[in-house]
This record gives structure tokens, sequence and C-alpha cells, in this order.
């Protein structure tokens, strides 16, 4: 990469010395959280129980941990689409073998049912970013692909949206389910390495064919980075057809990526 990944200064008041004023500042700033969850109690980001412990400031209760981590065991390991056991055992589904794909693997937490789904839909509304940074931690902790990816040559990069889009909704969803898969991976992620160039459609309201047309050339790589030899972990809420990751896929490798994973929250059948 020619773009350093920035050395962000730890200003945590942990790693200040130790002294007297610092001491007291610390000590104030202990107070004043006990007392925020004191008035407002920490709640699960899915169903609003109250949690018994904190970790982080976005967390899911166990239940919902359970319940939206499933993983499904039989999926493609190409595409991650629900598939027969036998199926899951070949290298790709049949859906895949027509299709010139240019990710390698795809993971998700499971298929676009039941309450996976409501918490994908959820994700999509700005108000519901912790809830998307729960789901990106939950991904993070149940897909074990850490240790397959070289620390020094991978990037997360969630797949963008147009400026356009992202200034009516006011969030970029996959920006907060990649931050905490960057964070438990120890990996970097670069949310301004992929640009969506022009106005996409929404991909939900079209037909397959329709969905490949509106997508295509949409995203193009920054020139700040250089990108021959690095592997790439794209992020996204949900893949249905997966023609928005494999464009993203098809263009990051153009640009030199050797090899590209998909991580999303669902996959849509
Ligand atoms: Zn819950
Ligand atoms: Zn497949």
């Amino acid at each position: 990469m020619t773009r350093c990944v920035a050395q962000t200064s730890n200003t945590s008041l942990d790693s200040v010395p130790a002294s007297f004023p610092h001491r007291l500042l610390q000590a104030s700033q202990k107070v004043a959280a006990s007392l925020t969850d004191v008035m407002y109690p920490p709640q699960c980001t899915f169903c609003c129980e109250q949690l018994a412990s904190v970790e982080t400031s976005a967390q899911l209760c166990q239940t919902c941990e359970q319940v939206l981590g499933t993983c499904a065991t039989n999926s493609c390991p190409r595409c991650a689409l629900p598939v027969s056991d036998s199926t899951a055992k070949r290298t790709s589904c049949v859906r895949c073998l027509h299709q010139k794909l240019h990710f390698e693997r795809t993971y998700a937490l499971g298929p676009y049912q039941g309450k996976l789904q409501e918490a994908v839909v959820r994700v999509k509304y700005p108000h519901e970013h912790a809830l998307a940074t729960s789901l990106g931690r939950l991904l993070a902790s149940k897909i074990s692909l850490s240790q397959s990816f070289c620390q020094t040559n991978t990037v997360v990069v969630p797949i963008p949206t147009n400026w356009l889009r992202r200034l009516v909704r006011g969030v970029n969803t996959p920006d907060y389910i990649a931050a905490p898969v960057g964070r438990n991976w120890h990996l970097p992620v670069f949310s301004d390495l992929l640009h969506c160039c022009r106005k996409v459609n929404k991909q939900s309201s079209l037909s397959p064919r329709d969905r490949l047309r509106n997508i295509r050339n949409a995203f193009r790589v920054s020139k700040s980075y250089n990108i021959g030899g690095t592997e790439v972990i794209l992020v996204d809420d949900v893949m249905t057809t997966g023609a928005t990751v494999n464009e993203a896929a098809r263009v990051l490798s153009a640009s030199g990526a050797s090899r590209i994973t998909v991580l999303v929250l669902a996959r849509a059948a």
C-alpha cells in the first residue's frame, strides 16, 4: 500500500502519567460513567433488555447473540447461499457456477430471515448505528477468519454509498459493521478506499438482470491507494444476488487486489 495507516495517538486517560490531576480526572470520569449507567441503564441494542454487565457501548444481550449469530452451517462457501449438506461440501453452488465471481469466499451470520432479517432492516436507519456496530462485533466473533489473513497485507473495506444517498440517509451502514471487524481482527479499515462515483438506484427494487446494469461501473478505487497484492475483506449488510459486492470486487481486482473475501450480516436467497 502506498498510503500508510495513520497511527492515531492514544489519548486515553489510562495512557497519561498518573500525576494527581490526572488521577483526579480519571476518578471523575469513572464516577460520571457510573452515574450515566444509573440514569440510563445499558440496554441490548436489539431487544432493549437491560444488560447485567457492560463491555462496550454497543452490546447485545446473550439471548440476542444466540438468536442473531446462528451462522448457517450448510452454505455455499463461495456465496454463502444456504444449500443442502452435499452442496456445502463442494467449492460452489449451482448459482455460482454460472457467474463470473471476483471474490473467493463469502461469510454471513446467517440467512436473511426471522430476527436476523429484522435486525438487518433496522440497521439501515441512522439511529440504529449502535445495533450495526453490535452486529459487526458479533460477525467478527462468530466468523473465525482473523488467522487466515496476513495482518500486514489485509484491509477491511466497507461497501460505499453515493455521497447524495449518504447525505439523505445520514449514514453508511457498512461503515459501522466494518469498524468492529477491523478492531477485533486487528486490521485497518479503509472507508475511503472505494468510492461510489454515481447515483445507484435501490438494488432491492430491481430484477437480477437490472441489478447488474444498475451497479456496473458504480465504484472506483481511490487514487490515494495502491492496492497491488493487497487482500481485501469487503463488508456489506446483506447480500442478495451478489451484484453489488461482485462489482466492487471486480474493481478491486482490476486495481491489483490479490484476494477478496466478502463478509455480510445476512445472505438472502
Ligand atoms: Zn437482546
Ligand atoms: Zn454459491
